[in-house]
């Protein structure tokens, strides 16, 4: 065993590297540790150097990987830390001290005791984030080598990395160890549960081979075609990680979308816009999947651009756009910034390793927990605090009674009260967060105490559907509306019947249908009345149906009859308005004014009535119309749009709208424009930042025209209201790469 490969590897990112002294510190670990055996058997100098390989992987500094040579010497061996600090230098030893200081810390202990300790450990790599790294390397290693050790030791060295280690690892942004951490502890946690999953997952990857290659070649071919020199690989989930979203989602393996993503690297961020412009011109997007976190970067600094396709094969595959520095980081985070691969810098002053790392919001957020620890004086809620913190993706919350509802983060009131049990969220009418009354679409923060008001008389309401995120919450609510939403079909149908059959002066009874069930297709009366209510069967069949000998010239006469004339209170969709709470005006067409004090007041989605914005890309501030689309509910268009001549010769189908929208309402509207920009290298990340600054969110972006000069992109818009749009459009205008921009009604 020698560090021939350790020097070479160091050797190709640091030129510079004091070969010599690199190769003292290997003969002082492996004197030091002499006949020392590791549990496999092993020499003991395997592991000091493993743990340098992985530490010269990421890159960093000599002097830390010098210090993980020498990381178990002043624990285990003779040798001391005045002797290191002669030999290497004050700077090496204080690594690894700082690391053998770590390594007595007993994280998973009593809750005092475990509280001091993990604030040591804070401590302790905030004077140096680097002792983390170095520790964190001989964590890796050491759940490498797991199945030596003897079961309990195993146990509890897993439970430490899954619950500190693991998540410290994501909040410093290094995803690669963070999911390998908790690979391995998942393994010896749940041996049975990773087992059936890691075979499961193999027969898949035998069965699905070729399709992946297959996505990738066309990927790849696609983008060649379109003129990008891009990087396309894939990557597949693993068993940790799948059967995190399997229990949070509660869904089976073969429901799990994203299992196969796809990871394409491109030359800058532009670029990386144009790709998914091109994705999403090329296959179909998969709705509500585009992330930008190129403007808006995670905590952790990840950034990147994500988007789900449904690719060549009929396939959702979920693509991960970025550039190769977004990508390094993305790996690497903090150990990321550790060396500059940028000679461009070099006119700014030298900046050793650790300087480098402290300017990543990673270690600021590290900064920062460490001087709340200083300042506070109760370790034990440090901990609570902190430990809530690494577990990033998650919220805590409690009842009032204290029990613990853990949370995926961004779940709202209405998920705690359907994660509480299924009777409450389906009862639920308001909350009370930390004593305050809060409306029940409120996010929730870790920590809040979360006290649920229930009514009896409450129904599960379909718009809470729009901010529900876990699918317990989500299949209950989707359960519960369809039920209300027949109910409310049958009694518009039962009317519509009503006045049908005393038009030819009959009275309607259920019966009726019943003894004449055999000339319908549907199997029962219900089936019959709903389908009436929902617009898909004429009430004039019906009656036809029942009364075969009335000529359908009767039923036709009658009916013309009592058509032409406008329509009264009594008929069918005034009292569908009514069933569902509404009120309001038919008008003839010629009055486009709308009269606001008889008009429709249109608040987010009707309970129970879909109201449907999307169709016309109406905001509000819009003048706006509502035209009745029977069976479905009521679609909404601006006064100005081209979609309306279609309803010209169907006045009785307009009606009259105004917005009523709620100032601390936080819904966003889809708008939709059109930006012609000059193609210039840098124009789309400007579009896009300028979005991002503006508070807008892209949600979908498409290349519609490309010139060798410019582009043409048609962008799907979230935002507030038509003042909002009307901000960003002007704010998109004042860029000096974008020559055009106009809303789009269609
Ligand atoms: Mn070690």
């Amino acid at each position: 065993m020698n560090d021939t490969a350790l020097v070479d590897q160091v050797s190709t990112y640091s030129p510079n590297v004091n070969k010599e002294r690199l190769e003292l510190a290997f003969q002082f670990a492996k004197k030091s540790h002499g006949s020392q055996k590791r549990a496999s058997g092993e020499p003991y100098i395997s592991h000091p150097l493993e743990v340098a390989e992985i530490l010269a992987d990421l890159k960093l500094d000599e002097d830390t990987v010098i210090a993980a040579l020498l990381h178990d010497t002043i624990e285990d061996t003779p040798a001391t830390r005045e002797e290191i600090d002669k030999l290497f230098g004050e700077d090496v030893g204080a690594l690894v001290e700082g690391v053998t200081k770590l390594g007595k810390l007993n994280l998973i202990t009593k809750k005092a005791e475990q509280a001091e300790n993990f604030r040591k450990l804070l401590i302790a790599i905030s004077s140096d984030v680097r002792v983390l790294l170095i520790k964190m390397a001989d964590r890796l290693h050491n759940m490498r080598t797991l199945e030596y050790v003897k079961p309990s030791t195993r146990k509890r060295i897993s439970e430490e990395t899954m619950d500190i280690y693991a998540p410290l690892a994501g909040r410093m942004g290094m995803q690669w160890l963070r999911d390998e951490l908790e690979e391995h502890s998942y393994r010896w946690l749940n041996e049975e549960a990773y087992f059936t999953l890691t075979q499961k997952l193999s027969e898949m990857r035998k069965k699905n081979k070729g399709l992946i290659q297959e996505i990738e070649e066309e990927l790849r071919t696609k983008l060649k075609e379109s003129g990008y020199n891009a990087e396309v690989s894939h990557r597949e989930k693993r068993p940790y990680s799948i059967w995190r979203k399997m229990d949070h989602k509660q869904i089976s393996l073969e429901q799990l979308s994203d299992i196969y993503g796809f990871r394409v690297i491109v030359k800058s961020v532009d670029e990386c816009y144009r790709v998914v412009g091109m994705a999403h011109t090329t296959w179909r997007a998969v709705p509500g999947r585009f992330k930008d976190y190129i403007s808006n970067p995670k905590q952790n600094d990840y950034r990147s651009i994500h988007t789900s396709i449904v690719g060549p094969r009929y396939q959702r595959v979920e693509l991960q756009i970025r550039t190769r520095e977004m990508h390094r980081v993305a790996e690497y985070g903090i150990a990321a910034h550790a060396l500059y691969k940028d000679d461009s810098l070099a006119q700014t002053p030298p900046l050793t390793s650790q300087n480098k790392m402290a300017s990543s919001s990673a270690y600021q957020w590290l900064r920062r927990l460490v001087d709340q620890l200083l300042e506070g004086d109760n370790p034990e809620e440090f901990l609570e605090h902190t430990r809530l913190e690494l577990f990033h993706d998650q919220v805590f919350c409690f009842t009032p009674r204290g029990s613990l509802i853990a949370l995926p983060r961004g779940a709202c009131a209405v998920d705690f009260a359907y994660a509480v049990h299924t009777d409450i969220g389906n009862k639920c009418v308001g909350s009370k967060i930390n004593g305050r009354n809060m409306p029940l679409r409120t996010i929730l923060r870790n920590g809040d105490e979360v006290q649920i008001l229930t009514s009896d008389a409450q129904t599960p309401q379909p718009s809470w559907e729009r901010f529900v995120i876990t699918g317990k919450a989500r299949s209950s609510i989707r359960r519960a509306t369809k039920e209300t939403r027949r109910n409310q079909y049958y009694e518009i149908g039962e009317m519509v019947l009503a006045r049908a059959f005393q038009r030819i002066e009959k009275v309607f009874e259920v019966s009726k249908i019943e003894s004449s069930l055999h000339r319908f297709p549907h199997t029962n009366a219900n089936d019959v009345i709903v389908a009436v209510g929902r617009g898909e069967l004429p009430s004039s069949d019906v009656l036809s149906a029942v009364y075969p000998d009335i000529t359908q010239e009767v039923v036709q006469r009658r009916h013309a009859a009592t058509e032409g004339t406008k329509l009264t209170p009594e008929d069918g969709w005034f009292n569908f308005a009514k069933v569902v709470g509404l009120k309001f005006r038919l008008t003839p067409k010629s009055s486009k004014n709308p009269d606001p004090l008889q008009s429709l007041p249109i608040r987010g989605h009707r309970d129970g009535f879909a109201v449907d914005y999307t169709v016309g890309h109406a905001l509000p501030g819009d003048r706006i119309v509502g035209i009745v689309m029977p069976g479905e509910g009521i679609n909404i268009y601006p006064i100005q749009s081209p979609l309306l001549e279609e309803f010209d010769d169907e006045l009785d189908r307009w009606v009259d709208v105004t917005w009523d929208i709620d100032e601390n309402d936080q819904t966003r509207f889809m708008s939709r424009i059109m930006v012609s920009a000059v193609n210039e290298p840098g124009c789309l990340a400007q579009i896009a930042q300028l979005v991002g600054d503006a508070n807008g969110n892209i949600h979908n972006l498409k290349m519609i025209v490309k010139g060798v000069d410019y582009t043409e992109m048609q962008i799907d818009l979230e935002v507030w209201d038509l003042k909002h749009l009307t901000e960003i459009i002007a704010g998109l205008k004042g860029l000096s790469v974008v020559s055009k921009v106009d809303r789009i009604l269609t």
